[in-house]
């Protein structure tokens, strides 16, 4: 296990590469004056090969290599802790250059494996069954931050070469820490990266951003962006939404319908996944399974139903399995495609919603030696 980097260990004053786009680099190889096709061979070694040290870079003179070598490196996120549950779930906490922290979580599925990446430490909203949102301490991440996120994963699960056939690393969702469209510029370079195919060569597809609803972001992802999109939806009134899910005082169930409308005809391959979180007594009636299927009807989607995961303080509890069954039958028989996510890496905090940086309770610790 890799540590991060403690007081001792001198900081690396070079500039990091990594999170730099096609033109970013170009200002680089220009920088050095060196010809452009050099930005797109630096940027081959570093997302499709995986490649940390310019040592490597065989189609890159001695002299060029060591110019970048003396100003830049390509560097990864400093890793706290790795974790792995008797489930095979993978989960690193990731510690940034500030001293702040963020979770990446790895669940295999075979024949998937999905990485679950985190958009900022913490998040600054508040949905009251969500343990990210309790964390006080929010920032953004950078463009790097969440490109190395991925790179780390692809580091750890032996997954280089990007565009490797069979590879481990099938899926990416954005459904870790954080509101993805609150952090919007980062997230679109990170994932322009993700889903270049002389990048991290992922496929469209396969890249999820999961967001609590922040309508007009909505709208500009499907034009920006242009992956899948996942919305927390959770209730299917507006009084019960606003309490779980607050942005939604802002942003109405009905107007985020109509973005949802609007992002599934942009392209017709882009069925909207809705999650719904199962909170027994509180939203998982069959009356709302009814209204699920009604709110549903003119868009192309499916439904994720996700048993709640409890953590420490929080006041709800998951649905039986048999209203969970319930609930999934009725919008079955309605015709809606319908799954039950089945909850993953719970022994070692890693499950949907329980994700809150230890920063907090690391910097709790610390206060108390
Ligand atoms: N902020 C974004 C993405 C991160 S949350 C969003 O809200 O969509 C990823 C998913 O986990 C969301 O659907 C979220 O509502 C759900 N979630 C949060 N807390 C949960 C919990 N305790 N149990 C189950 N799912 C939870
Ligand atoms: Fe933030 Fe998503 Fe958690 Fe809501 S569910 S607090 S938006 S991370």
């Amino acid at each position: 296990m890799a540590t991060m980097q403690n007081d001792s260990e001198p900081v690396d004053p070079r500039i990091d590469l990594v999170g730099m786009d096609r033109d970013d680099l170009k200002g680089v190889t220009d920088a050095l004056g060196e010809p452009a096709y050099r930005s797109r061979q630096l940027y081959q070694w570093i997302y499709q090969r995986g490649v940390t040290d310019f040592a490597e870079m065989h189609n890159l003179s001695k002299a060029t290599r060591a110019k970048l070598d003396e100003t830049y490196r390509i560097g990864r996120p400093a890793v706290g802790t790795a974790q792995q549950s008797v489930d095979g779930t993978r989960k690193w906490l990731l510690g940034f250059a500030d001293g702040n922290l963020a979770e990446t979580v790895f669940i295999p599925e075979e024949p998937r494996g999905t990485l679950c990446v985190s958009s900022q430490v913490g998040c600054t909203l508040t949905c009251s069954f969500c343990h990210t949102g309790t964390q006080r301490l929010v920032r953004n991440l950078e463009a790097s931050e969440i490109v190395g996120q991925i790179m780390l994963a692809r580091d750890a699960l032996d997954a280089w070469p990007a565009a490797a056939v069979n590879r481990p690393l099938t899926n990416i969702v954005m459904m870790g820490m954080g509101e993805p469209l609150y952090n919007f510029e980062n997230v679109k370079k990170a994932l322009s990266i993700v889903i270049d195919d002389e990048g991290l060569a992922m496929s469209r597809r396969r890249v999820t951003l999961s967001t609590s609803g922040i309508v007009p972001e909505i709208r500009r992802c499907g034009r920006e962006i242009g992956c899948m999109l996942a919305i927390s939806l959770h209730a299917v009134h507006d009084e019960l939404r606003d309490e779980l899910v607050p942005i939604n005082r802002k942003y109405k169930i009905a107007e985020l319908m109509d973005a949802c409308r609007d992002y599934s005809t942009l392209s017709n391959a882009r069925r909207i996944t809705f999650e719904y979180v199962m909170l027994k007594g509180v939203n998982d009636s069959l009356a709302e399974a009814r209204e699920l299927v009604r709110l549903m009807s003119d868009i192309p989607s499916k439904v994720n139903l996700i048993p709640f995961n409890p953590w420490p303080g929080s006041v709800y509890e998951c649905s039986s399995n048999n209203a969970i069954d319930r609930f999934a039958s009725l919008l079955r028989d309605a015709g809606c495609v319908a799954t039950v996510r089945s909850p993953r890496g719970q022994d070692i905090m890693a499950a949907c919603g329980q994700l809150k940086s230890a920063s907090v309770r690391q910097r709790r610790s610390a206060a108390a030696e």
